[in-house]
Protein backbone atom coordinates (compact mmCIF):
# COMPACT_ATOMS: atom_id res chain seq x y z
CA UNK A 1 0.00 0.00 0.00
CA UNK A 2 1.31 3.54 -1.01
CA UNK A 3 0.46 6.41 1.00
CA UNK A 4 1.35 10.07 0.19
CA UNK A 5 1.84 11.44 3.75
CA UNK A 6 3.09 15.17 3.78
CA UNK A 7 6.42 13.53 5.05
CA UNK A 8 7.09 11.73 1.80
CA UNK A 9 5.98 14.76 -0.13
CA UNK A 10 8.33 17.33 1.05
CA UNK A 11 11.11 14.80 0.86
CA UNK A 12 10.27 14.57 -2.35
CA UNK A 13 10.10 17.69 -3.57
CA UNK A 14 13.46 18.65 -1.47
CA UNK A 15 14.83 15.86 -3.80
CA UNK A 16 13.63 17.14 -6.41
CA UNK A 17 14.96 20.73 -6.04
CA UNK A 18 17.74 19.24 -4.87
CA UNK A 19 18.42 17.55 -8.87
CA UNK A 20 17.11 20.44 -10.45
CA UNK A 21 19.61 22.95 -8.64
CA UNK A 22 22.63 20.59 -9.33
CA UNK A 23 21.64 19.81 -13.14
CA UNK A 24 20.35 23.63 -14.08
CA UNK A 25 23.84 24.92 -14.56
CA UNK A 26 24.32 22.30 -17.27
CA UNK A 27 21.26 22.82 -19.06
CA UNK A 28 21.57 26.79 -19.20
CA UNK A 29 24.97 25.82 -20.62
CA UNK A 30 23.33 23.40 -23.56
CA UNK A 31 20.42 25.70 -24.21
CA UNK A 32 22.76 29.03 -24.62
CA UNK A 33 25.26 26.91 -26.85
CA UNK A 34 27.81 28.18 -24.76
CA UNK A 35 28.99 25.42 -23.28
CA UNK A 36 32.92 25.44 -23.00
CA UNK A 37 33.52 29.10 -24.79
CA UNK A 38 36.52 29.65 -24.19
CA UNK A 39 38.20 32.84 -24.25
CA UNK A 40 40.96 34.89 -26.52
CA UNK A 41 45.04 34.53 -25.58
CA UNK A 42 45.64 37.95 -24.99
CA UNK A 43 48.91 39.71 -25.82
CA UNK A 44 49.52 40.69 -21.96
CA UNK A 45 48.93 36.99 -21.30
CA UNK A 46 52.88 35.95 -19.70
CA UNK A 47 52.68 32.94 -21.92
CA UNK A 48 51.76 34.99 -25.08
CA UNK A 49 54.13 37.45 -24.08
CA UNK A 50 56.83 34.91 -23.88
CA UNK A 51 56.31 33.48 -27.57
CA UNK A 52 55.77 37.41 -28.92
CA UNK A 53 52.12 36.38 -29.28
CA UNK A 54 50.24 38.87 -32.12
CA UNK A 55 46.19 38.68 -32.50
CA UNK A 56 47.81 40.62 -36.04
CA UNK A 57 50.59 38.91 -37.32
CA UNK A 58 51.73 41.82 -39.38
CA UNK A 59 52.33 43.36 -36.12
CA UNK A 60 54.62 40.47 -34.66
CA UNK A 61 58.15 41.57 -35.21
CA UNK A 62 59.83 38.50 -34.98
CA UNK A 63 57.63 37.00 -38.28
CA UNK A 64 59.97 36.38 -41.13
CA UNK A 65 57.42 34.55 -43.24
CA UNK A 66 54.95 36.75 -44.64
CA UNK A 67 52.19 33.67 -44.53
CA UNK A 68 52.98 32.19 -41.21
CA UNK A 69 50.13 33.13 -39.11
CA UNK A 70 47.95 30.86 -36.75
CA UNK A 71 45.50 29.25 -39.32
CA UNK A 72 48.17 28.34 -41.29
CA UNK A 73 49.75 26.88 -38.06
CA UNK A 74 50.30 23.43 -37.12
CA UNK A 75 48.98 23.85 -33.98
CA UNK A 76 45.86 25.76 -34.90
CA UNK A 77 42.72 23.69 -34.86
CA UNK A 78 39.89 26.49 -35.62
CA UNK A 79 37.69 26.10 -39.02
CA UNK A 80 38.93 27.30 -41.90
CA UNK A 81 36.99 31.23 -42.24
CA UNK A 82 36.27 31.29 -38.46
CA UNK A 83 38.00 34.50 -36.94
CA UNK A 84 39.53 32.56 -34.20
CA UNK A 85 39.91 28.85 -32.65
CA UNK A 86 41.78 26.62 -30.20
CA UNK A 87 45.36 26.44 -30.31
CA UNK A 88 47.36 23.41 -28.58
CA UNK A 89 50.23 25.57 -27.34
CA UNK A 90 47.29 28.59 -25.59
CA UNK A 91 45.08 25.24 -24.07
CA UNK A 92 41.81 26.07 -23.13
CA UNK A 93 41.84 29.54 -24.94
CA UNK A 94 41.13 30.98 -28.55
CA UNK A 95 43.96 33.11 -30.98
CA UNK A 96 43.44 34.86 -34.03
CA UNK A 97 43.09 33.27 -37.47
CA UNK A 98 45.39 36.30 -38.30
CA UNK A 99 47.53 35.96 -35.58
CA UNK A 100 51.18 34.67 -34.92
CA UNK A 101 53.52 33.44 -32.19
CA UNK A 102 57.47 32.59 -32.64
CA UNK A 103 56.08 28.83 -31.91
CA UNK A 104 54.64 28.97 -35.38
CA UNK A 105 54.74 25.94 -37.34
CA UNK A 106 54.11 25.15 -41.06
CA UNK A 107 50.53 23.15 -41.38
CA UNK A 108 51.61 20.06 -43.87
CA UNK A 109 49.47 20.06 -46.63
S1 LIG B 1 51.39 28.19 -31.96
FE1 LIG B 1 50.58 28.61 -34.00
S2 LIG B 1 48.37 28.74 -33.73
FE2 LIG B 1 49.28 28.94 -31.71
S3 LIG B 1 49.50 31.15 -31.40
FE3 LIG B 1 51.44 30.41 -32.23
S4 LIG B 1 51.23 30.70 -34.45
FE4 LIG B 1 49.19 30.83 -33.58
Amino acid sequence: MTTHTPDNSRRRFIKLTAIGLATAPFANALLSGTAGAAEMVSETDPQATALGYKADATKAEKRTDATAMCSSCNFYSGKAGEASGPCAIFQGKLVSANGWCTAWAKKPA
